[in-house]
């Protein structure tokens, strides 16, 4: 690993300026970058450490009743605070699902949506792939068993972050600080599927910085649920995640309807054609199972990751259910 120093910014703008050099990286918890660095990913000369600015690590209510998150607040703290518990519940599991308790003591929200992906190939330093400016994506025809089933090509990762499909599902809006001033962008905006640039995840460039994550409140009457299943039950990231926030009428008709999957794609994948099944429908197992292989109907697995659409759709159906309190198998 290459050496580096670590400088201090004096405030956000400050650290988008010293961030718009390219020789420097944007130090959160540390947990990825520092693997990045090991791995010969990024070879920085200088860390800005963005610990070093007050007010980020913060969880707010916001006018309305959403949320404004740091980019600073642990995993450990989103995962405990009361409000997020009591409205964002799915955000909360998915905060709680992620890594250990002490990676969670240290990775930070901001830190979670721009960690690189865990593909094998790419994380190995002797293997120059697609997304390292590589002209070949070798999971294609190689060890794909943790890849992309939907939205995959030229690059198959699937995006490892457990608070990108949470925070899709919930509408998320992020601020984006750049040396020429602020904007603020939909979550869903901010990931970049492969087929735009393989070579990344999302729309940060040199100079951009993550400054605030606001998260509407959600429908009085919506449930949520998070679901994942994993290889290792001690820490592992997810074969497949699902994020489902359903809210009924008084009929048990379906009047608003997300379903987000994490851990298929190379970005959080919205399941559009399942919410629309569901959306006007008296929700019952039947309902939630068509939504289920609606959400899968695309999947175009590699050789060895098929196993991965059956999980899904059985995670999907179930998250509906949990989401509108309903019982996954007959009483
Ligand atoms: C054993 C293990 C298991 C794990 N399991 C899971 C899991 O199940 N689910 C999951 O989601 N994650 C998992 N992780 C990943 C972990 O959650 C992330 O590495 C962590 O959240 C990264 O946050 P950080 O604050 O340490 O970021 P850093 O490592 O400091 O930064 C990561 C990237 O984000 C950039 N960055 C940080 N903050 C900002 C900002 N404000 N603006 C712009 N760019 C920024 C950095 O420059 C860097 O490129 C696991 C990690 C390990 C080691
Ligand atoms: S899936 Fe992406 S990261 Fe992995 S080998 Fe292919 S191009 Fe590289």
């Amino acid at each position: 690993m290459k050496r580096f120093a670590i400088i201090a910014p004096a405030d956000s703008s400050s650290a988008a300026r010293m961030l718009a050099e390219p020789h420097r990286a944007a130090l959160a918890g540390g947990v990825d970058l520092l693997d990045t660095l090991k791995q010969n990913l990024a070879a920085p000369d200088e860390l800005v450490n963005l610990k070093a600015l007050g007010g980020l690590d913060r969880i707010e209510r916001a006018p309305g009743g959403g949320l404004r998150i740091g980019p600073l607040v642990k995993l450990s703290q989103l995962a405990a605070a009361p409000d997020v518990r009591a409205r964002h519940a799915a955000l909360a599991d998915a905060a709680n699902a992620a890594a250990t308790p002490q990676i969670r003591n240290l990775a930070t929200v901001a830190g979670n949506l721009a960690q690189r992906p865990r593909c094998w190939y790419f994380r190995n330093p002797d293997i120059v792939c697609l997304k390292k400016g590589g002209t070949k994506c070798y999971a294609v025809a190689g060890l794909n068993r943790y890849h992309a089933i939907l939205g995959g090509g030229p690059s198959f990762i699937v995006h490892p972050s457990n608070l990108a499909p949470a925070l899709v599902a919930y509408d998320a809006t992020l601020t984006i600080l750049a040396p020429d001033g602020e904007r603020q962008l939909a979550i869903a905006d901010f990931f970049t599927p492969p087929t735009i640039d393989p070579r990344r995840e999302n729309i940060l460039t040199p100079g951009r910085i993550i400054t605030a994550i606001e998260v509407p409140a959600p429908l009085a009457n919506a449930g949520a649920a998070w679901l994942e299943a994993r290889e290792k039950q001690s820490f592992d990231w997810p074969l497949v995640s699902v994020v489902a926030i359903i809210a009924l009428n008084h009929a048990g008709v379906v009047e608003y309807a997300r379903v987000v999957m994490g851990a298929v794609a190379p970005i959080p994948w919205r399941a559009p054609a399942a919410e629309k099944i569901l959306l006007g429908a008296r929700l019952d197992r039947d309902l939630a199972t068509r939504a289920a292989a609606a959400a899968l109907a695309g999947a175009a697995p590699l050789a060895h990751n098929g196993y991965k659409v059956p999980i899904a759709k059985a995670l999907v159906r179930r998250a509906i259910l949990r989401a509108a309190n309903l019982a996954d198998e007959p009483a």
